[in-house]
């Protein structure tokens, strides 16, 4: 019998709890991966699995990036994250983000959740009527807080300005190439970011109209979803969902940067030793999406304002090159030489 402990993507979890409401529909489950650096953070994921081990197994992953992206980015923060598992309809009431957050109260401040996919500020409203452990809510009158994603997009901005610095000499994307996976939050930002500097963007969502929405408001080209990693392109900005990298797409590749905002986009452990193999320089995920963390951290613990939030995002770029660095003087591949630092500050060296 396969027992949670024997799953591939157990980590030494610290915990994991499941919730069940049947009179409002709540399926959800919360994974805490570590707790020594502080209370488990991380998003709260509303989507619809085909299969239930599915989800599972996104907590678990998603949960152990959180650790790791909250250690890397300085943060006083563990690692957990929320799934709540959405019928095919995607029904979401406020009855079951009310749910929601008893759940995450039950947990007495274990875990604190915010946005992820598929969740809005205004469910984080609702959430917020059941539980103080919740951030991402409105900045009413300060100056952190809100919507993390913008502040995820200037981070990744920065993160892709210091592949190009370094992969390709350029100290601006002007004129470059950038293909985005992707049209939601994080995406859109990237794509104003890189288009007031004068890139070039290909933009690819399997929503169409909200590829076509961002290719308007930025003058870039819709490509369909299943054309995007194969594009010729100086910077590929992976910004949807995750495992999208194995030996099948990474042999399709053909960019020198893969630098993107999506959690987990490495299938498996041997990708990104796939990635450095083909000379491809990867940004490590959980580091250079650090920056909706970095706000959802400084509004959640209140220590600190914008100027606080924008210095601890610019240290994203700061720790790429330190990753870059150590990654070009040992031979090993980027990811492992971040999964290394992480393991590190998390006491699991
Ligand atoms: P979002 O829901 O706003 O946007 C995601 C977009 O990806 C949607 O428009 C969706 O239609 C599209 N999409 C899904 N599958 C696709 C595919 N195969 N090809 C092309 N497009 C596809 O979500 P977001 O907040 O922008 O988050 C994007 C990614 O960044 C996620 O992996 C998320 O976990 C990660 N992330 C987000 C934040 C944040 O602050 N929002 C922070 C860190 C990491």
């Amino acid at each position: 019998m396969t027992t949670l402990w024997d799953l591939p993507d157990f980590d030494a979890h610290e915990d994991l709890h499941f919730f069940t409401n049947e009179e409002c529909g709540l399926k959800a489950i919360i994974a805490v991966h570590s707790t020594h650096l502080g209370p488990a953070a991380g998003g709260a994921r509303f989507w619809y699995y085909a299969e239930d081990d599915h989800a599972l197994t996104d907590a678990l992953r998603l949960s152990r990036g959180m650790s790791y992206k909250n250690a890397m980015a300085g943060l006083p923060l563990g690692g957990g994250k929320a799934v709540i598992l959405a019928d095919k309809e995607r029904t979401k009431s406020p009855d079951m983000l009310h749910a929601f957050g008893k759940a995450v109260d039950a947990l007495a401040g274990h875990y604190v959740t915010a946005e992820d996919v598929g969740m809005s500020v205004s469910d984080m409203i609702e959430v917020r009527r059941a539980t103080n452990f919740v951030a991402g809510l409105p900045n009413s009158g300060g100056d952190v807080g809100g919507d993390p994603g913008p502040h995820t997009s200037l981070g990744v901005f920065l993160g892709i300005k210091a592949a190009v610095k370094r992969a390709l000499g350029k100290d601006t994307v002007e004129g470059l190439h950038i293909a985005l996976q992707g049209a939601g939050s994080v995406a859109s930002g990237v794509a104003l970011h890189a288009c007031t500097e004068g890139a070039k963007l290909s933009i690819a969502d399997v929503d169409e109209a909200k590829a076509n929405t961002l290719a308007s408001t930025t003058g870039g080209t819709v490509v369909p979803a299943d054309e995007i990693l194969t594009l010729e392109a100086d910077v590929l900005s992976p910004c949807a969902l995750g495992a999208i990298f194995n030996e099948q797409t990474i042999a399709g590749l053909k960019v020198p940067i893969v630098a993107g905002g999506a959690n987990n986009q490495l299938a498996g452990p041997g990708d990104g030793a796939r990635l450095h193999a083909r000379g491809i320089l990867y940004a490590p995920d959980y580091v250079i999406n650090a920056g909706g963390i970095i706000n959802v951290c400084t509004e959640y613990l209140g220590d600190g304002d914008a100027a606080l939030v924008r210095q601890r995002i610019e240290g994203i770029p700061v720790r790429l090159e330190q990753i870059w660095a150590d990654s070009a003087a040992s031979g090993r591949d980027p990811a492992a030489v971040a999964d290394a630092m992480a393991q590190h500050l998390i006491g699991r060296a």
